[in-house]
């Protein structure tokens, strides 16, 4: 069994126990739905708490007594552990998924950090992170308002999913030059950037993103990233008309930027 409340206690000290205990709402293995990694398999660690409020949020991303942790993949059964959840329960846990007796120790991909918003535990992943990248690369899915905090763990991250976050869905003002800031970061790796998309998003709005990022293409060597357009999903379905996302879609090519539509397909494969 994995679990906080069943784990031994490890005889000799380890380094894993010094690093600070995580508020997490879920640990499992799933199939990446969104994105540029769509379709590979990772390990989700979704960290509680989140420093925005958008319109659409289906995330109960409030810190609570306990976590839920998938026993096997897929399966739908879960076991509990009680938070805040320290490092070496989840490293213990990966590496059961990773043992050679698993059948699935050779699926992992990567991880999944998730959330709410996992950059704002961003000094507690400056000590995690070191050992996870031991067990599988990383990606990191944000919603890209904390430059700061990317700075500090920028070393450790392969892959960045990056928001930028409409008004017209969220109802709340685009953080534009976060937004920018962060994502002139982000591009030191490889990195995704991801709209959220309705049937009533104003061309004005991809517009303005469409400009924002390609002022981020003008360097020497141009630096390359994947734009997503996503389409809303309401009651696990795709929102959004075929004919808006094509529109959607002409806006931004036309700004030179190489942009992909890709619902959350996990919704239809009823995956976490
Ligand atoms: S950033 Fe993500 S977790 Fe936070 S409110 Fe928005 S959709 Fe929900």
């Amino acid at each position: 069994m994995y679990g906080n409340q069943t784990m031994p206690v490890p005889a000799t000290h380890s380094p894993e126990l010094d690093a600070p205990a995580a508020p997490l709402l879920e640990v499992f293995s799933s199939i990446q739905g969104e994105g540029a990694l769509i379709g590979r398999r990772q390990v989700f660690i979704r960290f509680a708490g989140c420093n925005l409020k958008c319109g659409y949020c289906d995330t109960p991303y409030t810190p609570a007594a306990h976590c839920r942790v998938e026993k096997l993949p897929g399966s739908g059964a879960f076991t509990s552990w009680c938070n805040p959840v320290q490092l070496a329960d989840v490293t213990a846990y990966v590496q059961s998924l990773l043992d050679p007796g698993s059948l699935c120790h050779r699926s992992h991909h990567s991880f999944a950090l998730t959330g709410g918003e996992p950059l704002l535990h961003a000094a507690l992943l400056k000590e995690w992170l070191p050992r996870l990248r031991t067990l599988l690369p990383v990606q990191v899915e944000t919603n890209g308002t904390l430059p700061e905090a990317l700075r500090q763990v920028l070393p450790w991250l392969d892959w960045i999913s990056v928001d930028i976050k409409l008004e017209s869905q969220t109802g709340e003002p685009t953080p534009w030059d976060l937004h920018r800031e962060f994502i002139e970061l982000a591009l030191q790796v490889q990195c995704c950037v991801k709209l959220v998309v309705g049937n009533s998003t104003p061309g004005e709005e991809l517009h303005r993103t469409a400009k924002l990022l390609q002022s981020l293409t003008t360097s020497t060597p141009p630096k390359h990233f994947d734009v997503v357009l996503q389409p809303r999903t309401i009651n696990g379905q795709c929102s959004v008309s075929g004919r808006s996302l094509l529109q959607q879609q002409d806006i931004l090519a036309g700004y030179g930027l190489d942009v992909r539509v890709i619902p959350q397909t996990h919704c239809f494969m009823q995956l976490l």
